[in-house]
């Protein structure tokens, strides 16, 4: 489904990402979990183009783009087939509820401003903001924000969505709203990569963790493994915290 070959990438003279290689199968949840400042933003980044990576590629779904020279087109096919969620929820604030998750089916799609309000309902009602739809971003708590940053990574049904950090940003008591959408939408069968500094969620809905530090996978493996019985030390003390 998706498929990282030899990631690199330089902001200046820093090397960031040192040749990662992650493949994550169709209908699989993979966490990546590691310190701050070991390049996770900036890897998902480079999956939709957000960053362009040094060198390397990506394969989405049969399609395989080389960062480096990558066409206009290959980065709009690959944004197209990738859903952001981000730490920030970056809504439009100028825009209601629904607005915001219609815009890409309306806009993009090309779907008639019906079509793309039934579909945005029905989203909406499944992160529980069915409610909430003619309300500005800035009417909302943090983590009905993040819900609709969720519903709208939904809209245009993904390939792959990813999450960078999704709950950071919030204030404690939101955090477990906003994991359990992210269980739901795991268990009906969506490909995630979640970057995530809550272990014990990472632990219960991935199937498959990455740690990463300083611009490399350290290890990889079953969620199971890696929290029971990581083969590095490296592994063993970051991991450890969650146990
Ligand atoms: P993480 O998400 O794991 O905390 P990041 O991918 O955000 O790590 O950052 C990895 C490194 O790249 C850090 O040293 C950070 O300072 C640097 N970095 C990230 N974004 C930029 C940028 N836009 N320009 C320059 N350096 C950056
Ligand atoms: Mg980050």
């Amino acid at each position: 489904m998706i498929q990282l070959q030899q990631i690199h990438k330089y902001y200046g003279s820093q090397h960031v990402l040192k040749g990662i290689d992650l493949t994550v199968g169709k209908g699989e949840v993979v966490a990546i979990l590691g310190p701050s400042g070991s390049g996770k933003s900036t890897l998902l980044r480079s999956i939709n183009f957000l960053e362009r990576a040094t060198s390397g590629s990506i394969t989405i779904n049969g399609r395989t783009v080389d960062a480096a020279s990558a066409s206009k087109q290959d980065v709009l096919a690959l944004r197209l087939s990738t859903g952001m969620v981000f730490q920030q929820y970056h809504l439009f604030k100028n825009l209601k509820v629904l607005q915001n998750v219609m815009l890409g089916l309306t806009d993009v799609k090309k779907l008639s401003p019906a079509k793309a309000k039934e579909i945005s309902t029905v989203l909406l009602e499944k992160v529980g903001l069915k409610d909430r739809m003619n309300h500005y971003p800035s009417q909302l708590s943090g983590g009905q924000q993040q819900r609709v940053g969720i519903a709208r990574a939904l809209a245009l049904n993904p390939e792959v969505l990813l999450f960078d950090e999704p709950t950071s940003s919030l204030d404690p008591e939101l955090v477990d709203e906003v994991l359990s959408v992210i269980k739901q939408v795991a268990s009906e069968g969506n490909t995630m990569i979640i970057v995530t500094h809550e272990l014990g969620f990472a632990r219960e809905v991935a199937d498959r963790v990455v740690f990463m530090e300083d611009g490399i996978v350290v290890e990889e493996g079953t969620a199971e493994q890696m929290f029971t019985n990581p083969l590095k030390e490296r592994t063993r003390q970051f991991l450890s915290k969650a146990l």
